[in-house]
């Protein structure tokens, strides 16, 4: 496949921002996914990527990002769903259901949206791949071995992240033609964290790369992980 079609959700800035250029640097036809129309054409523009407005919260925003890209490309390769909030960092005690709704909504639900309605189109390709940007935060074993004395990650912010893992292996055994897996690109210097990550952008967008060039074949149904201190 000369130039594989991948949508990058999230992708103004941060690691999606990082793997659209490592991407099209690869030959990758990118679609810049943003949720703000601004943003998003600012960063397709310097990048040289098309803008495709999504929000991955609004239902109907999804369909219409969905056709979009079947008007103009008929098949996409490769999604890959970075997009995602942090959402509440107060206590858990004080933490609202809203509030905790919210996060799911953009880090599980969303993935669910945009996996939904991009798939006719994956199934048009002959190869395709999905790539769920997840964290090691999610990782119930982890948590149980490194003790609750250290900072750890937001706790709704975490649980979305479990989901959002174990989610990308019942995809993958759902879908067999496609493969499916998840990242946990590692604790990286972005916005998410008011740039206190411990890797590069490079480093974090490593492992996000390499699943999205998965050659026919190639692994599905896994959770790779590329941290190296506590995401
Ligand atoms: P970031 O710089 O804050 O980027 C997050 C991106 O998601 C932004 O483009 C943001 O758009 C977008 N977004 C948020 N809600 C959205 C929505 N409803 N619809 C569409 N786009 C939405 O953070 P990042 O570190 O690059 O995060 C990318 C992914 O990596 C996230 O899923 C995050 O959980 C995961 N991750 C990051 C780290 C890390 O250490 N950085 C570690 C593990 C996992 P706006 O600019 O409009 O807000």
């Amino acid at each position: 496949m000369d130039h594989p079609i991948t949508l990058i959700t999230g992708a103004n800035k941060g690691l999606g921002y990082e793997t659209a250029r490592r991407l099209l640097a690869a030959g990758h036809t990118v679609l810049l996914g943003a949720r703000d129309r601004v943003r998003g054409e600012a960063a397709a523009g310097e990048l040289g990527a098309a803008f495709v407005p999504i929000d991955v919260t609004d239902e109907a925003g999804v369909g219409a990002a969905a056709d979009h890209v079947r008007e103009r490309h008929g098949r996409l390769d490769v999604l890959i769903n970075n997009a995602g909030i942090v959402g509440p960092r107060g206590p858990l005690a004080d933490t609202t259901a809203a509030e905790a709704l919210a996060t799911f909504d953009t880090n599980v639900l969303g993935v669910v949206r945009v996996t939904h309605a991009f798939l006719p189109l994956l199934r048009e390709s002959e190869h395709p791949r999905i790539v769920n940007v997840s964290s090691g935060t999610g990782t119930i074993s982890r948590m149980e071995e490194i003790g609750w004395n250290q900072e750890v990650a937001p706790a709704i912010y975490s649980t979305s992240k479990a989901a959002l893992s174990m989610l990308t292996l019942h995809y993958a055994h759902a879908l067999p033609g496609i493969l499916v897996n998840a990242v946990d690109p590692g604790y990286t210097a972005t916005a998410l964290n008011d740039f206190q990550g411990t890797q590069t952008i490079a480093q974090g967008t490593d492992l996000i790369v390499e699943l999205a060039t998965l050659p026919p074949g190639g692994p599905t149904a896994t959770v790779r992980r590329h941290w190296t201190t506590p995401a």
